[in-house]
């Protein structure tokens, strides 16, 4: 058995393996252990954990992959790094990511890409000396890549992701590992950088569905700094037992997209059989406004992306240039050196859809129908408990294949399944359940009605 530091050099040891694949942007060397005793007891006694690089560390520093966030250094901590500071965890590092969250590859950052370990053949060059990655892998999904690699290759136990609209699951499918996005208002996103405020949610990236239910545990709760958070009355350490025999899949139709690969619809099927082999009852249902789902939240995204971004003027946060001869110049100077392509074409977007004479035609209309797709899932709930979907339409692509889209097209496509779910609030979770041809993992999604989490996870604990 490895005491705490042993473990901690371990896991460090690891992250100079896996430098090459790029997940980490800091790593923090030296050990601070927990003191745990029996009155200050831990549920993650001295457990190395990795934080994305846009939740808030008390000390150091959160970039958001962006040039404009490149130097600072926040001096509080974001409540979910408090609270699993407060359980025992250890931070080993944070995480890669698209800047500002902004993406679903994990290739759009000052610190460049993250690559994935699945068929980079850097766990057969370990030994060896040099570190050989082939010239076109794959990618790590996004945008928290950075934490769902650092999971996949042992070098902590969990890490925290942000998942808008699909961020932390659509990694953890392209990586082979478990992604979890809690219902929305269980978690406090008080120091998590905004990307979306009504969409947000601090999420988990673990090896097991179990560690997953643990930290959800430790993180999840009414926060004072955070006024959409909920109490949360029991909080499980591991999943419950369930009886298979007495639960409701749906299948929804309309999650048959163009670009659904066939591995991917063959790995869906083969977990609907496992539940209604065990006595489920499976069945087809709609989710009639599905395909208004990707336009509508790419609305609501730029809208709130172009208020949330006002706060980088060069003034109070990150980059100032050196000159400006007018406030309005530094402004300017600041926004268009520090803040990259995909972050400045939402800024414009979403200031175009909020023009007075827009408003009514693109951002009222995408809350209106925000409000069909709600209405979409509570309509099921009333016959079905857990909906089962692809998480990712395909296995992870690889780079070239992948940036031959542009920002709007790789989202539009990666976060397709995903994505509908943080419109609703519901939690959902990516399982990895088979590797493809190629040897790349496959994850299927479970989703269930919102506050269902600890149900969610009991059910995904099952299959797994
Ligand atoms: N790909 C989506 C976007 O770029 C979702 C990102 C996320 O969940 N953080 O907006």
């Amino acid at each position: 058995s490895l005491d705490a530091a042993e473990l901690y050099r371990a896991c460090l040891r690891r992250t100079e393996l896996i430098k090459d694949l790029n997940a980490f942007v800091s790593i923090q060397k030296e050990f601070r252990p927990h003191k745990w005793s029996k009155q200050n007891p831990s549920r993650l006694n001295n457990i190395p954990i990795a934080i994305k690089d846009n939740f808030c560390t008390k000390g150091i520093p959160t970039t958001c992959g962006s040039r404009m966030l490149k130097d600072f250094v926040p001096p509080y901590n974001a409540t979910v790094v408090e609270k699993l500071f407060n359980q025992g965890a250890v931070i080993i590092g944070k995480c890669n990511l698209d800047e500002f969250a902004m993406g679903s590859g994990t290739v759009d950052s000052i610190h460049g890409p993250t690559k994935n370990i699945w068929r980079s053949n850097i766990a057969y060059s370990v030994n060896n000396q040099e570190v050989k990655l082939p010239v076109d892998w794959r990618i790590a999904g996004g945008s928290s890549g950075g934490s769902a690699v650092a999971v996949a290759t042992g070098t902590c136990f969990a890490a925290l992701g942000s998942d808008t609209g699909g961020s932390a699951r659509n990694p953890a499918a392209h990586c082979g590992i478990v992604g979890f996005k809690p219902t929305y208002s269980t978690v406090s996103r008080h120091g998590l950088v905004p990307l979306v405020n009504s969409m947000d949610v601090p999420s988990i990236l673990a090896r097991t569905v179990s560690d997953a239910t643990t930290v959800y545990g430790v993180i999840c709760g009414r926060d004072p700094f955070d006024s959409t958070t909920v109490d949360i009355d029991i909080t499980p350490e591991k999943p419950y037992p369930i009886d298979p025999s007495q639960i409701r899949i749906g299948i929804p139709m309309e999650y048959h997209p163009s670009g659904l690969s066939e591995e991917v619809l063959a790995a869906w099927e083969m977990v609907a059989s496992i539940f209604e082999k065990a006595g489920s009852s499976v069945k087809k249902i709609s989710l009639p406004h599905t395909k208004y789902s990707i336009s509508c939240y790419s609305v609501l995204n730029q809208a709130e992306v172009a208020s949330n971004m006002a706060r980088y003027d060069g003034l109070k946060y990150g980059y100032r240039p050196n000159e400006g001869t007018s406030v309005e110049s530094l402004y300017a100077e600041a926004r268009a050196t520090a803040l990259g392509q995909v972050v400045k074409a939402r800024i414009l977007a979403g200031n175009y859809f909020l023009l007075q004479r827009n408003y009514k035609k693109y951002f009222e209309k995408a809350l209106k129908v925000r409000r069909l797709i709600v209405n979409d899932f509570l309509e099921v709930w009333k016959s079905v408990d857990i909906l089962i979907t692809p998480t990712t339409l395909t296995e992870a692509p690889s780079l070239s294949e992948f940036c031959k889209l542009d920002n709007r097209q790789q989202c539009s496509s990666e976060d397709y399944c995903t994505q509908p779910c943080n419109l609703a609030g519901c939690p959902a979770i990516s399982v990895p359940v088979r590797l493809s041809a190629n040897g790349l993992p496959i994850g299927i999604q479970l989703i269930a009605p919102n506050y269902k989490d600890f149900f969610l996870l009991a059910v995904s604990n099952w299959l797994e």
